[in-house]
């Protein structure tokens, strides 16, 4: 049995009211580490560390800064396999996609290390009489809370922005996917971090996480998960008047013109809708395809998809592992049952998988379901698992209507050779991201998020640097 123990001024402590959750390894569905049930006091007791590391950790010179972040990059990677056999075991997925993973773990502390050392801001000249500059400093003691879906990997991608601008960090992974972050702390204090630099507390949404969003010292809270928790997120803190950053979710479309290159469409769109077990934000759920080409593209991805091997996250042939919880095992299908009574048809899949030696792990078969309304609620509202519905479409108009007509706008996927139209259709899709004729394209610098109610604010590159700091405008005059 493993123990996760919060991370307080670098020390692992055990939680305040000493009592401890079940982890449960969801390839196998049985519990196999206990996980400290964090509190207000436990959080106290994190924002007091961070407070007292601050001074010190604002006053570092980047370069020191840069090294202990690239330190701590380079020792995820020297940890790698440990830790992507650590994220499969907890969250379910493919080993080799936690190896994926857990590089890009590494990278994103590699990439903010050196946005400690190349961060700049900017100065105005006011015609003759002044110049202006802006100063950029920490914001002080800032929370980060993360989902299970991509743990480690998004969790990094807090972290490491809210330190390389200087902050001390309180951060809470989910409850149901915290091994890797207890791993980091400890890689952490190899990459010599101060002490009370970077805290993990551990525990229930509703009580640690809610103790991190109301504590009065903690100055921004950057959030990812969903939708409905994001809202409430916001309705405690924004009187508070902190920064916010909401990373919620999506219902992304995926747009197939009928002078597509049919067969990228069909293998991306394979990773698009099934890759992690569909539990990416930025999975396109939602596949329209042009009345042309609708049948090719459905017996072509059909075919692709009949091939996928769903089972044991350890054996390398394994496409689909299990789903991370039973909690979100049964919302899947019971979404899979909506969709039917909605009149819709199961083209594949549509049930629970029982892999041999695995039969009490929570796995559900990749599932295609046409014949739905765009406005119905399969349609509308974000399944997070291995499900897709298929729409067809005749004029841009149409599709675009479909595309924009949920109250998400995190991601979009487009597949056309007109660059004329791809450009229509990027200005004129109400989302975040908008990749043509690829997915899941990622370049670290760019502004990561979504509009309507996938979120708040972006993330990534120069705007995460920006959310974790505070500009002070200092005007001269000659
Ligand atoms: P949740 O909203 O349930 O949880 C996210 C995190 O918030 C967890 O650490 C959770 O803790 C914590 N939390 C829950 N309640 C509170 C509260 N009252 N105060 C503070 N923290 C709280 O999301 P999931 O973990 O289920 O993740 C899936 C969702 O995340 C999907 O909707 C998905 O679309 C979204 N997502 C968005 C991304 C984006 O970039 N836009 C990227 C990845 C996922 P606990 O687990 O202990 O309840």
């Amino acid at each position: 049995m493993i123990t996760i123990n919060h991370f307080i001024n670098g020390t692992y402590t055990e939680p305040a009211g000493g009592e401890y959750l079940d982890g449960f390894n969801p390839a196998i569905g049985a519990v196999y580490s206990k996980i400290a049930k964090g509190n207000a006091a436990d959080v106290q007791k994190a924002v007091d560390a961070a407070k007292t590391a601050f001074p010190a950790w604002k006053a570092m010179p980047a370069e020191d800064r840069f090294c202990i972040l690239n330190a701590i990059a380079e020792g995820i990677e020297a940890n790698l396999d440990e830790l992507a056999a650590a994220e499969s075991r907890d969250q379910g997925k493919p080993f080799w996609l936690s190896k994926t993973e857990m590089q890009r773990a590494s990278q994103n502390f590699r990439f903010f290390a050196t946005a400690a050392v190349h961060f700049a801001s900017e100065s105005h000249q006011t015609d003759t009489r002044a110049i202006n500059y802006t100063l950029r400093q920490p914001v002080g003691i800032v929370g980060c809370i993360s989902p299970w879906n991509l743990p480690l990997y998004l969790f990094t991608w807090k972290i490491a922005p809210a330190l390389a601008a200087g902050n001390c960090v309180v951060a809470k992974p989910s409850e149901f996917t915290p091994h890797t972050a207890h791993m980091l702390c400890e890689i952490a204090n190899k990459a010599s971090l101060p002490p009370g630099v970077l805290n993990v507390v551990h525990g229930l949404g509703s009580a640690c996480g809610q103790a991190i969003v109301e504590h009065p010292e903690i100055k921004a809270i950057s959030f990812t998960g969903g939708t409905a928790t994001g809202k409430h997120i916001a309705s405690v803190a924004a009187p508070m008047f902190k920064k916010l950053s909401l990373e919620l979710g999506g219902k992304n479309p995926n747009i197939i013109f009928d002078d597509a290159d049919l067969n990228e469409a069909v293998k991306t769109s394979v990773r698009s809708s099934f890759l992690n077990q569909g539990e990416i934000c930025l999975c396109g759920s939602r596949v329209f395809v042009h009345t042309r080409v609708y049948d090719a593209f459905k017996t072509a991805l059909l075919q692709e998809v009949a091939k996928m091997q769903v089972g044991d996250p350890f054996d390398e042939k394994t496409h689909v592992g299990a789903i991370v919880s039973k909690p979100q095992f049964e919302k899947v299908l019971s979404y899979i049952e909506l969709a039917k009574q909605e009149g819709g048809t199961v083209l594949c899949g549509g049930h629970a998988v029982k892999p041999n030696g695995f039969e009490n792990g929570w796995y559900i078969a990749p599932t295609i379901i046409e014949g739905l309304d765009a406005n119905c609620r399969t349609n509308t509202e974000e399944i997070f698992g291995p499900v897709i519905t298929l729409l067809s479409f005749e004029t841009e108009e149409e599709v675009l209507n479909m595309a924009n007509g949920t109250a998400y706008g995190l991601a979009a996927t487009l597949w056309t050779r007109d660059l004329k139209r791809a450009h229509r259709m990027a200005e004129a899709l109400q989302s975040g991201i908008v990749w043509v004729n690829c997915w899941l394209l990622r370049d670290l610098r760019t502004p990561f998020g979504g509009v309507k109610q996938s979120g708040v604010g972006r993330e990534g590159g120069w705007e995460a640097m920006r959310f974790f700091t505070e500009p002070k405008n200092v005007c001269i005059a000659y």
